[in-house]
């Protein structure tokens, strides 16, 4: 290693995300600042804090100069503030991986022009794109606002592309892309880290159980995942974090269509589906991200045993009878609770996968979940 090791990070945001890095990273040495316009948000019980709105780029000017690392903990920042951060400051995962895959129209041509497999798609910028995706995506469809879209937000489904127009019209007609419907088994996703000097890892795929367009249940490893599936995740991230020059942890969400992966979506970040690997995996995506940063080598990713991640989305169960249950890992985010905001998760571990599966019952239960 021919560079020194960096221990001080800022973050972009302070949400759960950069709470749970900073938690990860503080074991290894590093210090945590960062840059929230919310009162004592979830990271700040474990870093500074520079109160300022995201799009504040002298506030994040200001991250820069007191870090030598500036990473992000969500992509919906504005380029300018995360530039002005760059400015004085590395920048990881880089200015043009956040361009690249903050934007959905801008994320999938990448996607295509690396050949990576997703849905069908055409983009709706104007009321004179309407009639060309129509004919591009005829049948089933979901429209995704290009931006600022996350837990199911800004989408619209659609029977057929009769419905297009008053589906842009319900969601603002703004930017949007057209995604033909992918009748998939289920839903995987692939957590990896690329670190500087190009070394990688690569978590097991993971299953992943949405409600309302809500991360509810993951369960790591997935069952029944070949050496093939496995191998077409892995070669999508290795490609595409190459093509970025990528530094950090990156996540691809894939539907499973026969023995096939088609690409959701990406995000460049730690991930929700990545959670499990707190307490499941013998080193976190969290500490790998870190390292990475730190310029560290990456550690093992192999799990250690079966595990399940519940997120506590809207209500909190009693954390009394939560933590009453044997092995349960709770994580509160100490969030005020509304309606279908993630306000902790919960993970267990265990080396039988259908006493595994019994506990996560009880866990749902306790959370008013339908099983
Ligand atoms: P997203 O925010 O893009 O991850 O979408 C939220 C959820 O909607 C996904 O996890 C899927 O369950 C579903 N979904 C999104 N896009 C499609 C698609 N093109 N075909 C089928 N289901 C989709």
């Amino acid at each position: 290693m021919n560079s020194p090791i960096r221990r001080a990070i800022g973050i972009l945001g302070g949400g759960q995300l950069g709470q749970m890095l900073a938690q990860a990273g503080t074991s290894l040495g590093a210090r945590f600042m960062v840059l929230d316009p919310g009162e004592n948000p979830p990271a700040a019980c474990v870093a500074g804090q520079i109160r300022a709105a995201y799009d504040d780029e002298a506030a994040a000017a200001r991250l820069g100069q007191a870090n030598e690392v500036v990473t992000y903990e969500f992509e919906h920042l504005a380029l300018p503030a995360v530039a002005a951060a760059a400015a004085h400051a590395e920048l990881h995962p880089s200015l043009k991986a956040l361009e690249t895959v903050q934007d959905r129209i801008r994320q999938k041509n990448f996607l295509a022009a690396q050949g990576i497999a997703t849905a069908v798609f055409a983009p709706v910028l104007t009321e004179a794109d309407l009639a060309t995706a129509a004919l591009a995506v005829p049948g089933k469809a979901v429209l995704k606002t290009a931006r600022d879209g996350y837990d199911g937000k800004g989408q619209r489904r659609l029977a057929t592309a009769v419905d297009l127009p008053a589906a842009w019209e319900a969601l603002g007609r703004v930017p949007c892309v057209l995604e033909g419907f992918v009748t998939f088994s289920r839903e995987l996703s692939l957590v990896s880290t690329r670190a500087r000097d190009g070394q990688m890892v690569f978590y097991p795929l993971v299953e992943n159980h949405h409600e309302h367009g809500i991360l509810r249940l993951t369960t790591a490893p997935a069952a029944d995942i070949t050496a093939d599936l496995q191998r077409q995740a892995e070669d999508a991230a290795r490609a595409l974090t190459e093509a970025l020059a990528y530094v950090g942890t990156f996540t691809i969400e894939f539907f499973q269509v026969g023995d096939r992966l088609v690409v959701n979506e990406v995000a460049p970040r730690v991930h929700n589906s990545g959670h499990w690997t707190i307490e499941g995996a013998v080193t976190s995506q969290f500490e790998n991200h870190v390292r990475a940063l730190m310029g560290l080598p990456l550690g093992d990713t192999s799990p250690r045993g079966y595990a399940a991640m519940v997120n506590l989305v809207g209500v909190m169960p009693d954390p009394l009878a939560l933590c009453a249950l044997p092995g349960l890992h709770f994580h509160d985010y100490a969030k005020a609770p509304r309606r279908g905001r993630k306000l902790g998760h919960a993970t267990l571990v265990d080396a039988d996968p259908e006493r595994l599966r019994q506990r996560v019952v009880e866990v749902l239960a306790l959370g008013g979940f339908e099983v």
